[in-house]
């Protein structure tokens, strides 16, 4: 038999039924002028902070024959300072770990909180890979519900998490494709829905929250065992390809994800990869502000071409609405400029970018405005 044979397709595999007929996560990777669709941060790295991880990395190739620090030690203390020092609520060691990207632990923590027999509920649309990394893991899937603005209707969501009963509910905030954030006492509600349902673990992915107006929810931590906080450097970090993600949560969460995770998880050189981007928070962080006007001028100039636009605390807006969303978006693709079709009928996301970028993506959007008014 030839190794590469036409007619033997991923369904004459024995793959789980629960796989079959699926797409993988997909986001186009094309090389096009403009790339603003997702959500990375468009600056690259500083020199100095490019010279320090070469430094730290060249540290730690000598022990490469040797297996990287299986707990992070020193990697977390670093995150939990971060946090503690950008949401002044106290965190130490104990309360963090770290993984390969938040997706890994979203994994982790639905290898541990979910799995065959058990459910996970989100708000959709939501981010999409926590439906996906649901399915890998054997965990069944509810779609919650949203309103038709993309806010979550609290009672509505109560209700749904008392009737499921899941086991593990995610609350995206700031949300990821609509850009609105979850207000403070709707988190709560949830939190004391599913505690009285099961009680079940609440996960706050937290992706976007250094590009809110509003603040961090980590002090909710206090007195709630059952929530963790996921958090990544993809976004605000300016980090995507580093791959690190993390959480704070109570201590026994942390204790408990360790039942899952594969040892020596977190390779050296990511490690110290990620412990040279935290000598320079600062210099990554600089950019934060900035993106943050790009969003809101982003949002006011889309209104004022006349399309509609949802509320955004991310580094992206979504915007909209299109009869036909595909055809906008190839359109769109055709000047230059790849945004994000995420499958939410009629809109679109755009992702901040450099000015620079961000004024190419207006010209080309108005471009195809004003060809479909005269079309
Ligand atoms: C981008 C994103 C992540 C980040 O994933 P990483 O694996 O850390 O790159 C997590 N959650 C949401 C909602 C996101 O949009």
């Amino acid at each position: 038999m030839s190794p590469v044979s036409d007619d033997f397709g991923i369904d004459d595999l024995p793959v789980r039924d629960e796989l079959r007929g699926k797409s993988p996560y997909g986001a186009p990777q094309l090389d096009v002028p403009v790339r603003l669709n997702t959500n990375e941060n468009p600056y690259p790295l500083p020199d100095e902070l490019v010279e320090r991880i070469a430094e730290r990395v060249r540290e730690a190739a000598r022990d490469l024959n040797r297996y990287p620090d299986r707990d992070a030690v020193e990697l977390r203390t670093q995150l939990a300072k971060y946090l503690t020092d950008t949401t002044g609520y106290p965190l130490d060691l104990a309360n963090v770990w770290a993984a390969n990207g938040s997706n890994e632990i979203i994994q982790q923590l639905l290898q541990t909180f979910g799995g065959p027999g058990r459910t996970a509920i989100g708000f959709e649309p939501s981010y999409s890979m926590h439906p996906i990394i649901a399915r890998g893991t054997g965990t069944g899937w509810i779609d919650g519900p949203r309103n038709a603005d993309f806010t979550i209707d609290r009672d509505d969501a109560v209700r749904a998490i008392a009737e499921h009963r899941p086991d593990v509910v995610f609350v995206t905030t700031p949300n990821n494709p609509t850009g609105n954030a979850v207000p403070r006492e709707t988190v709560l509600a949830l939190y004391e829905a599913a505690q009285a349902a099961k009680p079940s673990m609440v996960v706050l992915d937290e992706a976007y929250v250094e590009f809110s107006h509003d603040e961090s929810l980590v002090g909710l931590l206090e007195g709630r065992p059952n929530l963790v906080v996921s958090r990544t450097m993809s976004k605000a970090f300016g980090a995507a390809g580093l791959r690190l993600g993390y959480l704070a949560a109570h201590p026994a969460v942390v204790d408990a994800v360790q039942l899952v995770r594969l040892p020596y998880h977190l390779s050296s050189v990511a490690q110290a990869t990620a412990l040279a981007a935290l000598e320079h928070t600062d210099t990554l962080l600089k950019y934060v502000e900035q993106l943050k006007s790009e969003r809101d001028r982003l949002v006011d100039e889309l209104l004022a071409i006349g399309f509609e636009v949802t509320a955004s605390d991310a580094n992206f807006v979504q915007f909209g609405r299109f009869a036909d969303t595909r055809a906008v978006w190839q359109q769109i693709l055709d000047r230059g400029v790849l945004v994000r079709d995420n499958g939410v009928p009629g809109w679109l996301r755009v992702s901040a970018g450099t000015p620079a970028e961000n004024d190419a993506f207006l010209d080309a959007v108005r471009d195809v405005q004003k060809e479909s008014e005269s079309a």
